[in-house]
């Protein structure tokens, strides 16, 4: 072996940790130059035997100097191949905090629903309390409890979806038609005086186009006290409408039939549009008036059926439909729309 084995190999050696460049290099150097089974280091150790005993010792210490520093060379490589890789992840996964941020959808409520708090926030500034019922409601409530007895004529207008469950010994259970059932189910626990206004979801097995739909938002308001009459009944309605249509609105009454009160009314406001003028107004086609509910005087056999007595308790009832009131409110021309869940509508309220 040459005397000179040990400085050459260290060249090499370095010159060729120098070059490796990734984590597999390395292993791969380390074995190649210092491994203990076949490193070149090891094979010039295992030499020596064939060396003069001065040339043994020059050999000896200069390849084992070697060996410590061709192992501190590595670890110092192994460090800085670590360092550059981080710096690179860094560089690579960088946030451009000079980016524009990506839009957040913003919810609101369905217009249906703003209508629903206005007219709920006007009820209760002019006393009424409100209460909520359920929707799966029994025939007593819906139908019976409010004088429409299983064979009368005005089921028809009102079929509604029915449910197969029974509860034993109560009347067939169904989707309420109407938030009426709550004037029964609150009169049933409470004694007048009664100011009650009852907002909540109503169905009907219904063919739907463009103003009618199986389900709807209804509002229901009940007044019972002592000397209430349809002037009580009309002032309030047309508070209500002003509350939320203007100071000048008007309202009229007609005549109309509803099994649960007597008299009963239809009731309608001025067009806030034309101001009643009417003509070549699409929001009330051209008559000036809009239909806003149905109304009336609480039905005398009602309040008794409820142990009211009704020589010394007089009520009103009114009850209302918001999705077609939101179509003349916000201008929408086809009911079905509200539920269709299209935001290039929704987003506009
Ligand atoms: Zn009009």
């Amino acid at each position: 072996m040459a005397l000179d084995a040990v400085p050459l190999l260290r060249n090499e050696a370095l010159t060729a940790l120098a070059a490796a460049g990734d984590d597999a290099a390395l292993r791969a150097w380390h074995t190649a130059y210092l491994g203990r089974k076949d490193g070149r280091l090891t094979g010039i150790l295992r030499t020596l035997g064939s060396l003069s005993i001065e040339d043994r010792k020059t050999v000896g210490a200069a390849a084992t100097a070697l060996t410590l520093e061709l192992e501190a060379a590595f670890e110092a490589r192994e460090q800085e191949l670590r360092r550059s890789a981080l710096a690179r992840s860094i560089e690579t996964g960088r946030v451009d905090v000079t980016l524009p941020a990506r839009p957040h959808l913003q919810g609101g409520l369905h217009p249906v629903t703003q209508l629903l708090r206005k007219i709920l926030d006007a009820c209760r500034s002019m006393g009424f309390s409100i209460v909520e019922g359920p929707e799966v409601e029994l025939d007593y409530y819906n139908f019976e409890a409010l004088r429409i007895p299983q064979d009368h004529p005005a089921r028809d207008m009102w079929d509604t979806f029915w449910i197969d469950e029974r509860v034993a010994g109560q009347t067939p259970l169904l989707l309420r038609t109407q938030t009426s059932p709550m004037q029964i189910r609150f009169m049933e626990e409470h004694k007048p005086p009664i100011r009650i206004a009852s907002p909540g979801r109503a169905y009907r097995f219904e063919a739907t186009d463009t103003t009618h739909e199986w389900m709807m938002t209804q509002v229901e308001i009940l007044a019972v006290d002592e000397g209430l009459n349809m002037g009580h009944l009309k002032g309030t309605l047309l508070d209500l409408f002003r509350r939320l249509f203007g100071p000048e609105r008007r309202i009229r009454l007609q005549a109309s039939y509803f099994p649960f009160v007597e008299p009963g009314a239809e009731v309608a406001m001025d067009c806030y549009v034309c101001n009643g003028v009417g003509t070549g107004c699409a929001s009330c086609h051209g008559t000036g008036w809009i239909e806003m509910l149905g109304a009336g005087m609480v039905h005398p056999e009602i309040l008794e059926n409820m142990g009211i007595d009704s020589r010394k308790y007089t009520g009103f009832a009114a009850g209302m439909g918001l999705e077609r009131l939101a179509m003349q409110y916000y201008g929408v021309p086809d009911i079905r729309w509200w539920y269709q869940n299209d935001l290039r509508l929704l987003s506009q309220f």
